[in-house]
């Protein structure tokens, strides 16, 4: 497994010698920034000095927070009994230089969204963040497996490999590439991303138990996947601090998920499915609307057929010819014909 592997820092900038922000350039380990956190950062990574933490990788991405911690994903093995993702032991020598692979980098996002996920107690403001660090910890995953049939799969153009793909474009190319993909990972792939999208790119709307489940699933989902497709149990690469949370989060999605028309759903869903249907119509004040159910999406429809509705809604699991149940993303508005979640008709 990735997370035993050594790493081998090319470079290692001792901290005497390097100011705040100088760039390390294309040569050095990474291509963007490196920026100099201060004496609390120093404090919080428990080395005893001032770290120096990377802005970006070489993917492109934002490193998760505790570079220090980070770094021991490839600076330590299994060997000596620890977890990746927990803290460096104090007088270890700082480094600037930090290579991570696909997996070490999902890893420390996976371990990053933890963290955030225990502050939601204290704070709903930490629940972007921990669902945010989650899914991208999933598009590594993602992107290790399509790495693995051949690393120039990872990227959005293979003729000219720049930009990398996304997690909607990595489930597409598995599929083309006639990857056995389980509709569950269908489902919560696609899931992911629109979470993500909503978390990065619009207003927030925050229900804590409502992210509550949307954070176990796709947490239980990352197990899953990692298991099936990564031939191991992602429990190894939670760090030993985050252990007992990760329990209590299996827990819960063992007794608050049952299956309904083939997908994992709240167990109080196939009620809201039931009276989903009680509902046919929507109205302004002056129009009724009738709604559209699913498979029959004018929008929808004319990208293609209904071939979409031959597995249950993606969002909200009802069937073909079944009305979304509310807050479905999937919906179309009967007045305007846009995503009935975003248009302001109602
Ligand atoms: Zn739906
Ligand atoms: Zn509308």
């Amino acid at each position: 497994m990735a997370a035993t592997r050594q790493m081998e820092p090319e470079r290692c900038i001792r901290r005497d010698r390097v100011t705040a922000a100088e760039p390390l350039g294309r040569d050095g380990c990474t291509q963007g920034k490196v920026v100099d956190v201060g004496r609390r950062g120093a404090q919080s990574c428990g080395m005893g000095h001032v770290s120096l933490r990377i802005s970006y990788n070489r993917n492109g991405y934002y490193q998760p927070q505790r570079t220090c911690a980070s770094m021991r994903i490839g600076s330590r093995s299994v060997a000596d009994g620890n977890s990746p993702g927990d803290s460096p032991p104090r007088g270890a020598t700082p480094s600037v230089h930090l290579r991570l692979s696909l997996l070490e980098n999902a890893y420390g996002f996976l371990n990053e969204s933890l963290a955030h996920y225990r502050r939601t107690s204290r704070t709903l403001r930490a629940w972007p963040f921990a669902l945010f660090h989650l899914t991208q910890s999933l598009e590594l995953m993602l992107k290790q497996t399509l790495s693995n049939i051949h690393p120039i799969f990872i990227y959005e153009d293979v003729d000219r490999p720049k930009r990398t793909v996304s997690l909607e474009q990595a489930l597409v190319r598995l599929e083309t590439l006639g990857f056995p993909v389980h509709e569950k990972e269908r489902r919560n792939i696609l899931a992911a991303a629109n979470y993500r999208n909503r978390v990065v790119h619009t207003e927030v709307v925050l229900n804590k138990f409502e992210w509550k489940n949307i954070y176990v699933r796709l947490f239980e989902f990352a197990h899953f996947f990692h298991k099936r497709h990564l031939g191991a149990e992602l429990h190894a690469a939670v760090a030993r601090a985050h252990w007992p949370v990760e329990a209590r989060l299996m827990a819960y999605f063992a007794r608050t998920f049952v299956v309904y028309n083939g997908v994992e759903v709240h167990r109080r869903h196939p009620k809201d499915i039931v009276g989903a249907q009680r509902i046919d119509s929507f109205s302004d004040g002056r129009i009724s609307y009738k709604r559209i159910t699913y498979g029959c999406e004018p929008g929808w429809l004319a990208l293609g057929g209904d071939s979409y509705a031959d597995t249950p809604c993606h969002d909200c699991a009802v069937v073909k010819g079944q009305y979304h149940t509310e807050g479905c993303d999937v919906e179309e508005c009967p007045k305007c014909h846009e995503q009935l979640l975003g248009c302001a008709c109602w």
